[in-house]
């Protein structure tokens, strides 16, 4: 690899200058991710499939109009986007009732949500994410009422995409995260979708079919998804030929 200016380097990720003025080249590594960095570690691969399956889904989103800062795929583990200012926030959707809504709210597991529902988090390692309102986002000037509205239509609409993307591979998509940046275009800014989509920021369940009813009937069950980077890169067809095992999760502490 050239020697590249190195933007920005996150857990999951690596930002390097791009190749023409307004891009950047993310490159993908294998280290668990912070919301998955429970214990320090690598999943040997994950990188590659990540960076395969957000090229999917970004690719995808852009084609009914949902606009994203991906540009195209470059190399296993790197793909071009275009340079945006990342606005500081998490933008979480839950459809079904689990992790930190769960424990929070004393909700079970698993129950489906009357509707779908949207939380903010301040972007913030040292403070460990905090949950937000929409009366600090714009307070603290993080963002204005016109951005966050956009940002929440377009969560919106990338939810009811997703969940019948997966719905038709057999994954329920109990929630996610996506983040945002602001496109200056000449005089024009408009908010875009950045970051990544992959397991990173999803929870995906299995639709695992069991028959427990009594009456013979299969039942569609969700739970946790085994191997997730690999049986969703399957499942959406974009396994890279030379990927023919599962990523093997390697702690380091
Ligand atoms: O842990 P919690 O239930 O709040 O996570 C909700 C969703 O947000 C999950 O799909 C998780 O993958 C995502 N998330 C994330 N990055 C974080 C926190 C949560 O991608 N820092």
């Amino acid at each position: 690899m050239a020697r590249r200016r190195q933007i920005y380097e996150g857990k999951a990720k690596i930002l390097f200058e791009g190749p023409e003025p307004g891009t950047l080249v993310q490159y993908f590594k294998d280290d668990a991710s912070a919301f998955h960095a429970q214990k320090k570690g690598t999943i040997t691969g994950k990188g590659v499939l990540n960076n395969r399956i957000s090229e999917y889904l970004m690719t995808r989103l852009g084609e009914i109009g949902i606009p994203t800062h991906f540009i195209r795929r470059l190399n296993m583990r790197e793909q071009l986007v275009r340079e945006v200012e990342i606005i500081p926030l998490e933008i979480v959707v839950r459809n079904v009732a689990a992790g930190s809504l769960a424990s929070r709210l004393g909700i079970p597991e698993g129950t489906r949500l009357p509707r779908s529902i949207i939380e903010y988090y301040y972007k913030n390692d040292a403070l460990q994410n905090p949950m937000v309102s929409e009366e600090h986002i714009t307070a603290f000037g993080w963002a204005a009422t016109h951005d966050l509205d956009d940002m929440v239509q377009l969560t919106l609409r990338v939810n009811d995409f997703l969940t019948g993307l997966f719905l038709g591979v057999g994954i329920s998509l109990v929630d996610f995260k996506l983040e945002f940046g602001r496109l200056y275009d000449n005089d024009e800014m408009r908010i875009v979708v950045a970051d990544e989509i992959s397991p990173d920021n999803c929870r995906l369940w299995d639709m695992r079919p069991v028959i427990d009813r009594g009456d013979g009937q299969p039942v569609a069950e969700p739970g946790p998804m085994a191997d997730v980077y690999t049986e969703l890169a399957r499942r959406l067809g974009v396994l890279p030929s030379n990927v023919t095992h599962s990523p093997k999760p390697t702690l380091i502490n």
